[in-house]
């Protein structure tokens, strides 16, 4: 049978209050029942609110530590996201860093590394076909002491790419150092790297290069060339073709010499 626990109570509480029934050998043991029922009810109710409140507890911690994971989260990945960037930026640094290691600075020409490197390159593959020329402004320091060293920063870019223009594709062409210039041609037959350059002391010759005030500054190249020779090393490929460049300031300048 089921009980309505109100109806229960309210009648439990009637009968003990019931005049009639104090005397009734029950009426005490009824008493001491409902006030051990009263009892345990006030420490279900206590239980039921410690349970409540650890609960809230509990749910408000999850809650926190879920959103302290997400904040971490967020941070994690903007960290990422700034250190990726941060490392194609570093990426792209070194490879302009790299590059800019490669080219002078003033004629924006490939310097003696970049050139070292490819004489070694094209040594590696095909010793036999390589000649170097290696350039010389006659008479450089005239030109830096009567016009002054920012002139002859000009003049030394535009000779530069005057021997750009004139060698073309026929070979690769650097800054050596100060007024010296170095081309290596690979696989080009003498008589076309002797036109070329003769050639080249052609056009120098007849050029001029304007001094701030319209003086025009006229000056002239020697040129030393060495042929690979059996037993020859880059190194000595390149003694040789200065060789032959001193034998051509000797021998009175603006010309080209073989080895
Ligand atoms: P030579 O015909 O025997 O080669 O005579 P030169 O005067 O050209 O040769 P020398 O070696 O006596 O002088 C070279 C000069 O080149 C001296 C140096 O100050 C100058 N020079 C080297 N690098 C630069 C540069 O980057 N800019 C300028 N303006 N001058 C430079
Ligand atoms: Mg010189
Ligand atoms: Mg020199």
């Amino acid at each position: 049978m089921k009980h309505n626990i109100k109806e229960l109570e309210q009648r439990v509480l009637a009968a003990l209050a019931d005049e009639a029934h104090q005397e009734h050998p029950l009426h005490d043991v009824l008493e001491a029942l409902w006030e051990y029922n009263q009892d345990q009810w006030s420490r279900m109710e206590h239980l039921i609110r410690v349970s409540d409140s650890y609960q809230d507890m509990m749910i408000q911690k999850k809650k926190t530590l879920s959103e302290r994971f997400d904040k971490h989260l967020r941070q994690l990945d903007k960290i990422t996201r700034i250190s990726d960037r941060y490392q194609t930026a570093l990426r792209e640094a070194n490879i302009e860093l790299e590059q800019a290691s490669y080219i002078d600075a003033l004629t924006g020409l490939p310097n003696r590394r970049k050139m070292l490197r490819r004489l070694k390159a094209e040594f590696d593959m095909r010793p036999e076909s390589v000649r170097l020329a290696m350039i010389d402004i006659d008479y450089f320091k005239r030109i830096n002491d009567e016009f002054g060293h920012l002139i002859g920063d000009d003049v030394l870019v535009s000779v530069g790419n005057l021997i750009e223009l004139t060698v073309g594709d026929s070979g690769h062409i650097s800054r050596w150092g100060g007024e010296e210039f170095l081309v290596i041609f690979s696989q080009v037959e003498h008589a076309e790297v002797e036109s070329c350059l003769k050639q080249l002391t052609k056009v120098i010759r007849e050029a001029y290069f304007e001094a701030g005030d319209h003086t025009k500054i006229r000056t002239t190249v020697s040129i030393g060339v060495s042929h690979y020779q059996i037993g020859d090393s880059a190194d000595s490929l390149i003694t040789r073709a200065d060789d032959a460049l001193y034998r051509a300031k000797d021998s009175g300048r603006d010309k080209v010499v073989f080895s």
